[in-house]
């Protein structure tokens, strides 16, 4: 065996893609109807992944050549500028923004972790997180610490609060990874009082802060979330704002592994630093990001012909999927589910999500197990089969 003594003996297991295998086993035994699978965190319509026509029409249209050459290292200007207009909108911050592509993602919260940490920090998040955070954290040296998210299924300033606090006694940094609105797992948004109260509290917080935004889901909120842009403005200086924006959901590329992380603060001094390092870490890891990604990106924001013709087909999606949570909600024990606004899931609370699971997959609903509860993709569940997965559920869990 040749791993390093920190690797040795770690084995690669994903339990998504586990539960994902067995729904699938399950529907090519029995048929597919007798099946609900929730384990995947794509939007899919019967099963197949949706896509949006708009975004794939421009594919062939792109000029070969930019296609197949390398992309700048930080990313095209123009592919940063696209990121901004989707991500802000109307509701741009007035401070200074500075952007660079990265690999997915995923690949903006390795690099800003990498980056803006020390070896051996603790990265503070929700204790309902996307199961990946583990793994980037744990994978850089780092470690996870994690917060409540709900007191009386409210968002719990408090229990942040607690802990960052504890951090801010051992290190110079506090990095506080977020994910709203739209969480993943939960679908939890925060509303704007309650991001004013993280706002006032990092104000008064004395240490330097990350406050990093995992956007994965932001478009698939309500568009009023983005007001929380402005918000930005009132940040003061010892808080760095980073932006993680990914086209994996909002333009259903999943695999062109696409985004941009923009850093929002008044010095120039700090942007400059930002772009420099982040940009030395792709040239470090995977090298410059898609190049497919970026012009895309690029020709639809530009395009005044396809670009209302692509926010009307997300829209058409985007109410889908709400009308999906609206059935799913009307029929669940309110008692049993997390506090759910919008986005791909919702989240069962459970004291046992393992055995719940089981017990879900014998009667061949397959989700996935979490360490509070169980993961619900209603991205990926038709609607007639939603009634059905809340009743069961609700006998299952009760
Ligand atoms: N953050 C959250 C919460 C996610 O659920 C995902 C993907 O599922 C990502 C980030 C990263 O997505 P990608 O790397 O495809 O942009």
């Amino acid at each position: 065996m040749f791993a390093n003594s920190y690797k040795k003996g770690q084995e690669y297991s994903d339990v998504i893609f586990k539960m994902l295998q067995h729904a699938q086993e399950k529907a090519k035994a029995i048929g597919d109807d007798k099946v609900i699978n929730g384990t995947i965190g794509a939007l899919l319509e019967e099963g197949s992944l949706v896509t949006f026509k708009a975004v794939d029409d421009l594919i062939p249209k792109l000029n070969i050549k930019t296609v197949s050459n390398y992309a700048p290292q930080q990313g095209f200007p123009d592919f940063i500028d696209a990121v901004k207009f989707l991500c802000f909108r109307d509701w741009a911050p007035k401070k200074n923004v500075a952007g660079v592509a990265v690999a997915g993602g995923m690949g903006g919260i390795r690099q800003a972790i990498h980056n803006y940490t020390e070896i051996k920090d603790e990265i503070l998040t929700a204790d309902w997180h996307w199961g990946p955070y583990d793994g980037i954290i744990r994978d850089n040296y780092r470690f996870i610490k994690t917060f409540p998210f709900f007191k009386e299924k409210k968002f719990n300033l408090g229990g942040l609060k607690t802990a960052a606090k504890e951090i801010a006694n051992n290190q110079k940094t506090v990095f506080l990874l977020f994910n709203s609105p739209a969480n993943n797992p939960t679908g939890y948004s925060l509303s704007m009082d309650e991001w004013d109260g993280v706002i006032d509290y990092l104000n008064s917080l004395d240490r330097k802060i990350i406050f990093f935004l995992d956007s994965a889901y932001l478009d698939f909120a309500d568009i009023e979330h983005k007001k929380l842009f402005p918000k930005l403005d009132r940040l003061a200086d010892h808080v760095l704002t980073i932006i993680d924006y990914s086209l994996s959901k909002s333009f259903a590329k999943y695999g062109m592994r696409t985004a941009a992380l923009l850093a929002v603060h008044s010095d120039e001094k700090v942007l400059k630093e930002f772009s420099d390092i982040i940009t030395i870490s792709n040239r470090a890891c995977y090298g410059s990001v898609n190049s497919m990604g970026q012009l895309l990106a690029m020709e639809l924001v530009n395009n005044s012909e396809v670009l209302p013709e692509y926010f009307d087909q997300f829209q058409t999606w985007k109410i889908k999927l709400k009308n999906r949570a609206e059935v799913f909600m009307k029929h669940i024990e309110p008692s049993i589910v997390a506090p759910y606004a919008d986005g791909f899931f919702a989240s069962i609370l459970s004291d046992d999500p393992v055995s719940d699971v089981e017990k879900l997959a014998k009667e061949n609903i397959f989700l996935v197990p979490l360490k509070k509860g169980i993961r619900v993709a209603l991205c990926s569940i038709d609607d007639e089969k939603l009634e059905r997965l809340a009743a069961t559920i609700n006998k299952v869990i009760n």
